[in-house]
């Protein structure tokens, strides 16, 4: 196969007009105010109608997940959970923000409304690694959120910090206003998760009668 050369433009080509007013043009900014806003300590309004974070009425979703289908971004997963000790009996969406473009089809096609959006955009953190569990959550009932934002009125995330149990998988939502939500993650995606298997009972011990000693005699 023939090799063809590469192309590449002779720095002789281009061409460079030498200016001496051009380096010092970039001196006005140092005297207009920066487009850029200072988080967390700042904030601007969003736009009416802004798609910011999701909020999900938990009574309201009937677990069809017609939401996580017309996800573009695969960020939406089905999930299974038990509150105060009853178990749901449909799943509900968990947003993933580390894919999530805020496209908002899921909003648009839920049938039941459920699923909507507020105008919180900020989500700032420490940068622990346990600070990542924010990112990745089953978004809460509207009123909190509405709640929390006339409270604070900064469009922050409404959750301070979530914990998440690996193996008793309980979580605990930490609240802005000091309050908390608990549930507990019973599993994935469209079916019900499987009870967890009983443990194997043992065989039974064989009892040792007056015939069998008759025999070993
Ligand atoms: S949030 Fe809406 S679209 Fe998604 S599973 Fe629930 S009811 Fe269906
Ligand atoms: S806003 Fe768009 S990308 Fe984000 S979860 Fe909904 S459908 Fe997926």
């Amino acid at each position: 196969m023939m090799k063809m050369p590469a192309r590449v433009v002779g720095e002789e080509k281009v061409k460079l007009k030498k200016s001496f007013i051009k380096p010092w043009m970039g001196i006005k900014y140092l005297f207009k105010k920066p487009v850029t806003i200072k988080i967390p300590y700042e904030k601007i309004e969003p736009a009416p109608k802004y798609r910011g974070f999701h909020t999900l009425d938990w009574k309201k979703c009937v677990g069809c997940n017609f939401c996580g289908q017309i996800c573009p971004a695969r960020a939406i997963e089905m999930t299974w959970i038990e509150v105060n000790g009853h178990i749901a009996t449909r799943p509900h969406p968990k947003v993933d923000y580390g894919r999530c473009t805020f496209c908002q089809f899921c909003v648009d096609v839920c049938p039941t409304g459920a699923l909507g959006f507020s105008e919180n955009y900020y989500l700032t953190t420490g940068g622990l690694e346990e600070d990542l569990e924010l990112y990745d959550w089953v978004p809460i009932h509207p009123d909190k959120v509405r709640e929390l934002n006339e409270k604070f009125n900064d469009y922050r995330f409404p959750v301070e910090r979530i914990k998440f149990n690996k193996e008793t998988r309980e979580v605990t939502y930490y609240l802005r206003d000091g309050s908390t939500i608990q549930f507990k993650i019973l599993g994935y995606g469209l079916r019900p998760p499987k009870p967890p298997a009983k443990p194997a009972a043992k065989p039974a011990e064989k009892k040792e009668g007056p015939k069998a000693e008759e025999k070993k005699e």
